[in-house]
């Protein structure tokens, strides 16, 4: 998978190959931490397994999305290679913590702790990419490879734990998890991080909400936001009601939740694979769109399912057509966000992208958990539909079909140097086109219908 989401030459870096294995270990050990505190919880609390394994994913997007913005913003203040290692040795801590942990209130602080260190290292990570990586293509692959390594962690940490979990008992796992972080931690240690160029925005709340406010501001990022959640509401119904549906509705057992969880990891991963060759060919709305599609198509399948009581092989085509509609939205989001932003706010723009998606999956795993729990699987699933359709339609409605990288605006107050090659238009202002991105410069989207291109 590396190869062809990243482009070879990113990985004939040394200190690049060390630390992205550092965030992959890293992001396999905490998923199955999750994974496995969940079963923790659900040993300590006998309560039911859609319940507790909603609240701890509610807790997991919690962490995501205020940690995030807050490390990504801090993140060229500190000393990073020793910032990453302590990320790491705080996980390995927490998971050896477990064996002492007799109350359900302790699991989920684990479970917090664990995932708050998870979600500060992506974008400390992300942030030391542009110093290892000074050539700036290999910089964009590199950091869309990382981003899709933290997606595909949310959508196949669950196959990866439900696979182990056949074949070891889940304090075994434990141990696995505790001596993988130590290995990501050895990993970031034998790398070279270079101290942080500070950047010139100054006020940490300032540079917390800039990637926000240039998402806000990029209509095709816009149709990325509504994307993410069509993903969610989708992807809730696989990460949370899996289990569920196969031991109530189909009355199967734990080894077919392991089989219904790896033919949605299989439409994944075979459309992640598949990807990158048909991004050469055609637009990224284009694919991320049928993306959506697809999700909603799974889900109308999904609560069909619900209506007659399931059955057993329309159930896998469902789950990979799920886990397939969101590789094709998820995959091409590095590529359309470095197309959106200018060099120095990339970091800012995909830790927004970071946390924005994790808020859409903070609204959709209670409707899945305890929604479902509360009204059933047909009412929770309509409820998610509802999320996947109104996202998908957004998603069209806001990503314009003409999308040029390059605009004709017009600049009223801007220093002399920018506008050299402008020539003035009636009203006193100046007008030229670029390859437009929302930056100091240009704080609008300019209106293309007013500024007809010439
Ligand atoms: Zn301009």
């Amino acid at each position: 998978m590396r190869d062809t989401t990243a482009g070879g030459g990113v990985f004939g870096n040394r200190e690049y190959r060390h630390l992205f294995a550092a965030q992959v270990v890293a992001l396999a050990g905490t998923g199955l931490a999750t994974v496995a505190l969940g079963l923790l919880a659900y040993e300590l609390a006998g309560a039911r397994a859609g319940a507790v394994l909603g609240t701890a994913l509610a807790i997991k997007m919690v962490a995501y999305v205020t940690i995030a913005p807050i490390a990504g913003a801090c993140a060229d203040r500190l000393p990073r290679r020793g910032f990453l290692v302590g990320l790491d040795l705080v996980r390995a801590a927490v998971v050896l913590a477990l064996p002492f942990v007799t109350e359900i209130w302790q699991v989920y602080l684990l479970i917090f702790v664990l995932q708050s260190a998870s979600a500060a290292f992506t974008p400390t990570f992300q942030a030391v990419l542009p110093d290892i990586l000074p050539d700036e293509k290999q910089y964009t692959r590199a950091l869309s490879a990382s981003s899709l390594a933290s997606s595909m962690e949310t959508l196949l940490s669950p196959l990866l734990a439900a696979v182990l979990l056949g074949v070891f008992s889940f304090h075994w796992l434990f141990g696995g998890t505790a001596a993988g972080f130590l290995v990501s931690a050895l990993l970031v240690v034998t790398s070279r991080v270079p101290r942080a160029k500070p950047n010139e925005r100054t006020g940490v709340l300032d540079r917390i909400a800039s990637g926000t406010r240039i998402f806000l501001a990029t209509p095709r990022l816009r149709a990325v936001l509504a994307l993410d959640l069509a993903v969610a509401g989708a992807g809730a119904v696989v990460m949370v009601n899996t289990v569920n549906y196969v031991h109530d509705v189909l009355g199967l057992a734990d080894a077919e939740v392991a089989i219904l969880l790896a033919a949605n990891g299989a439409g994944t991963i075979v459309v992640a694979l598949a990807l990158p060759k048909v991004l050469d060919r055609l637009a990224e709305r284009t694919v991320m769109t049928a993306g959506a599609l697809v999700l909603c198509a799974g889900v109308a399948g999904a609560l069909g399912l619900s209506l007659v009581d399931g059955s057993w092989a329309p159930s896998l085509v469902v789950w990979a057509l799920l886990g397939a509609g969101a590789a094709l939205v998820l995959t091409p989001v590095g590529r359309v966000l470095r197309r959106s932003t200018a060099e120095s706010d990339r970091p800012a723009v995909f830790a927004a992208q970071f946390s924005l998606s994790h808020a859409c999956w903070l609204l959709s795993y209670p409707i899945a958990g305890w929604g479902v729990t509360a009204f059933g699987f047909t009412a929770g699933w309509v409820a998610l539909g509802v999320l996947a359709a109104g996202g998908t339609v957004a998603a069209f409605a806001l990503w314009p079909r003409h999308d040029p990288e390059v605009l004709t605006h017009v600049h009223f107050d801007v220093p002399a140097e920018h506008v050299a090659d402008a020539e003035r238009t009636a009203d006193g202002g100046w007008r030229h086109a670029h390859a437009f991105t929302i930056d100091a410069l240009h704080r609008r989207w300019p209106d293309t219908a007013a500024v007809p291109a010439r």
